[in-house]
């Protein structure tokens, strides 16, 4: 679900859950590219959706463990 619809009424700066933070501004979700104001806290990255975060995690522990 896109954390626009999950959290409507997200202030910027707020959290609105461990890892995501409501952005002052809009931009690029890194998985899809849909403009969000949503951002992970961990990757320092605006993401859209849990989906997005999912494959973003993935790629994360995905890649670290080629290593
Ligand atoms: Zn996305």
């Amino acid at each position: 679900m896109k954390y626009s619809q999950k959290y409507p009424n997200a202030e910027p700066l707020q959290m609105v859950d461990a890892t995501i933070m409501c952005g002052r501004k809009a931009d690029n979700c890194v998985q899809c590219g849909a403009l969000t104001k949503f951002i992970d806290i961990d990757f320092e990255t605006h993401v859209c959706s849990e989906e997005c975060e999912d494959k973003l995690i993935d790629e994360f522990f995905r890649h670290a463990m080629k290593r």
